[in-house]
């Protein structure tokens, strides 16, 4: 397949722009930016699908800063997203991308106390990322005005599927100016069939890039395995082979992650945690400790841990084994982020490598079978 070369400079981008992405250390546009960039700068409604950790925020967010009018006091644009971390990431990115041209990103989300929010929203915003469900709630006490709004986007709309938010997402659409000028962006690791429907519903003559499964295997991550009755066992000896790291351990439930973080704080280990029931003020300590360095160990479930961009994890660990290949996938693209090098350890119980197989299958990626390290192996 022919490949073209596409550089930033290439796009017809603002000097501001263009300069904010540079200072973001963006040298070249990563696959998804450099099929859809152009596609939503010409105005076209565009599907775009490709694996976690392949640039997609830039790919909307360099098209969507660009397209706003910093003149016009209006929301212009909005983002919706299935979590409250996923909502602040973006605005942090969108925020890099606006500052020369000065273009303000809020998030809103829930956990948040809402007062604070409608008097940010008062505050010449330009863009809103948000959280469905918060949005709603914005939408039905008249707070948020989206009469200006001529682009939506939905990301990880596959998460937004999963969690129930369909009718949501599909009750803001409706409440955002409809017709020709209304610009739509759709993008997600995957693409089940009924938001791929619905989105298009509200689209017109969608341009669709997905990047294949070729490109999309994640060849910077080591991928891992240790079959182990003891599990718990093989975490501590693979937690001590380096003398310092970062990692990210998931566990199937909430109950799994605290019983984790119990066990580990026994041994020693500081690990702090993040899951559904904690309070916002909860999760954003956990999670700036932990990409400050302050924290080595995070304990995570999926939902928790979506999307989340700490772009220098060094090993993902499922302590249980993630329930499908999306699952999967989802998981170890937190590390081996931006080409740097990660490591994927899985562990399993016997019984379980049926499991581990099926994942390997649909992949279609390979894990090498680990030995654990003995204790005499272990750094003293
Ligand atoms: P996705 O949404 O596809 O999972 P992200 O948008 O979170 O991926 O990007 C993953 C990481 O790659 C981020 O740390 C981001 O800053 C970085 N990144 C994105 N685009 C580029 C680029 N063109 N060059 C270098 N790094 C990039
Ligand atoms: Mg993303």
């Amino acid at each position: 397949m022919e490949e073209k070369i596409i550089k930033f400079e290439d796009m017809q981008l603002s000097k501001k722009v263009l300069n904010a992405v540079r200072d973001m250390g963006f040298e070249e546009p990563s696959p998804i930016q450099a099929q859809t960039i152009p596609l939503a700068l010409e105005g076209h409604d565009v599907i775009g699908q490709a694996q976690t950790g392949t640039g997609k925020t830039a790919a909307f967010g360099i098209p969507t800063i660009e397209q706003i009018d910093e003149k016009n006091k209006y929301i212009q644009a909005l983002v919706l997203t299935p979590t409250r971390e996923l909502a602040i990431q973006i605005a942090e990115e969108f925020n890099k991308i606006g500052k020369y041209k000065r273009v303000k990103t809020l998030p809103v989300y829930g956990g948040q106390m809402i007062d604070r929010q409608i008097r940010a929203l008062r505050f010449g915003v330009k863009v809103v990322v948000g959280t469905p469900g918060r949005l709603i709630d914005h939408i039905r006490r008249n707070t948020i005005k989206l009469d200006h709004v001529k682009m939506l986007i939905l990301d990880e709309a596959d998460e937004m599927l999963d969690m129930g938010f369909i009718e949501d997402i599909e009750e803001i659409m409706s409440n955002v100016a409809q017709g020709e000028n209304r610009q739509t962006l759709l993008f997600s690791a995957t693409m089940p069939a009924p938001i791929e429907k619905l989105a298009r519903s509200y689209m017109h003559n969608p341009q669709k890039v997905m990047i294949s499964r070729e490109q999309l295997t994640v060849p910077s991550v080591d991928q891992l395995y240790f079959e182990t009755r003891d599990k718990f066992e093989g975490l501590c000896r693979v937690l001590d082979i380096e003398d310092s790291g970062k990692y990210i351990i998931f566990c199937r439930t909430k109950k799994n992650v605290d019983d984790l973080q119990a066990s580990l704080q026994v041994r020693g280990y500081m690990a702090g945690s993040l899951h559904g029931d904690m309070s916002q003020a909860q999760r954003d300590r956990v999670m700036r400790r932990f990409r400050e360095g302050k924290l080595e160990i995070l304990i995570a479930t999926d939902v928790a841990a979506r999307g989340i961009d700490i772009d220098d994890i060094s090993h993902v660990i499922n302590f249980d084994i993630p329930q499908d290949h999306e699952s999967y996938v989802h998981r170890i693209g937190r590390t081996g982020r931006a080409g740097r090098t990660g490591i994927a350890v899985t562990f399993i119980e016997p019984k379980e490598y049926r499991q581990l197989k099926l994942i390997e299958r649909m992949t279609k990626s390979r894990m090498i079978r680990g030995e654990l390290p003995t204790p005499a192996d272990v750094i003293e």
